[in-house]
């Protein structure tokens, strides 16, 4: 059988797609760099036994397009090691070792943290050839989900939906699906802003009252008791029951594809702000704003984690972070509505359309 090696190619990229096999060590891995105009790519390392080709070049023009619609100077692209993340330590620090000398000369290309590494395997990048992001803090990273830096912008986000709508969040109803490091900082800082929280949901089951939860009190319980339905004077039920709460902001902070044709009717909000990736169909998405449901697209509102990593990366601290998330989610969230509401477009076609546009932009800026 012959297929065409170029036929994931575009007017975009991907510019280079490596495969690296090193039988020593038994290292399989994929690189896809997608578009380096804006500047070097960022993009996580994915460790799983069943990644493919397609899927890491589908993600790596995900991140081309979430770090241009950012504003960042980064470029996008991704890698996978095809392994079991679950293997010995010394082992898998052998295989990202091995994995991270193959990118040596692989300038274009700076690694993160994704599904199956974490800012240990990161390190390691960084030991073996100086360039990586997601680092521990003891070797200058700013630890993004311990400083909640998805979930500010997802608050930010949310902030600027709301108010250009007319509604204050000072006493809009919130519900988010996931308590993990996105949705309890997104529910922690909405709550600060003067929002309620009505309800909360994590693999467990769904915790509600429409009179508002103690945000601090049910981060101090699930970490606890690690389940959010230990929470004393809450209605407890299905872990999918948070999708029909009453309420004026849905955030989804889970799992992808959560809100489908099958289920969208169920939803009562009028906001969707996505702090998970892909939370909601592309056909659920459309119907929905047919519905005049507004939703503000995920590599909008949660692009506070990349934009952390590449503060990180130009040596900034964990001020400058929060700031640059703070300027650049509220312009890119305000950008994004504006541009659908004149020219009546849905808000992801609009902030695909922004992206695009940067990309462009900076691709002219290069000699070809
Ligand atoms: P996390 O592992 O810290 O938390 C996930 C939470 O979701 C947990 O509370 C878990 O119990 C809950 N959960 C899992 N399945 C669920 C279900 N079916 N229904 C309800 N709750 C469920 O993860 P995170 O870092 O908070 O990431 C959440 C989502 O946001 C993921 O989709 C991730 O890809 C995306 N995301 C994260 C970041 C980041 O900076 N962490 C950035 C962009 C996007």
């Amino acid at each position: 059988m012959t297929t065409n090696p170029f036929s994931l190619c575009d007017e975009f990229g991907p510019i280079k797609t490596v495969h690296i096999h090193d039988p020593s060590t038994g290292l399989k891995a994929i690189v896809v760099i997608d578009n380096v105009a804006c500047g070097p790519a960022i993009g996580g390392t994915r460790m799983a036994p069943d990644t493919t080709l397609a899927e890491c070049a589908r993600l790596a023009r995900a991140m081309t397009l979430k770090n241009a619609a950012a504003g960042l100077p980064h470029g996008g692209a991704k890698s996978v090691i095809q392994a079991d993340p679950s293997m010995p330590i010394a082992d898998k620090e052998q295989l990202i070792r091995a994995f991270a000398i193959a990118l040596r000369d692989l300038t274009e290309y700076i690694p993160g943290p994704d599904m199956g590494t974490n800012e240990t395997c990161m390190a390691w990048v960084q030991d073996e050839i100086g360039r990586s992001v997601g680092l521990p803090r003891v070797i200058g990273g700013i630890p993004l989900d311990d400083i909640g830096a998805t979930g500010i912008g997802v608050a930010m986000a949310t902030e600027v939906a709301l108010e250009l709508n007319g509604m204050p969040v000072k006493g809009s109803r919130i519900a988010v699906q996931g308590f993990g490091a996105v949705g309890r900082h997104a529910a922690l800082q909405l709550c600060r802003r003067g929002a309620r929280l009505v309800a909360a949901s994590d693999s467990t089951g769904t915790v509600v009252n429409p009179d508002g939860i103690d945000v601090n009190a049910l981060i101090a319980t699930k970490n606890q008791h690690g389940e959010l339905i230990a929470h004393p004077g809450v209605q407890v039920s299905g872990r999918d029951d948070i999708v029909g709460v009453d309420c004026d902001v849905w955030v989804p902070a889970a799992r992808p594809d959560v809100i489908t044709e099958a289920n969208m009717d169920q939803l009562k909000a009028r906001f969707i702000v996505q702090g998970a990736n892909i939370p909601v169909t592309e056909a659920a998405e459309r119907k929905l704003h047919e519905r005049g449901v507004l939703s503000v697209p995920d590599f909008i509102a949660n692009a506070g984690g990349v934009i952390c990593a590449a503060v990180e990366y130009h040596g900034g601290s964990q001020a400058a972070a929060l700031a640059a998330i703070e300027e650049k989610v509220t312009a890119n969230t305000r950008e994004v509505l504006e541009q659908a509401r004149a020219k009546q477009q849905d808000p992801r076609s609009a902030a695909m359309a922004m992206a695009t546009k940067r990309v462009r932009q900076a691709m002219k800026l290069r000699r070809w």
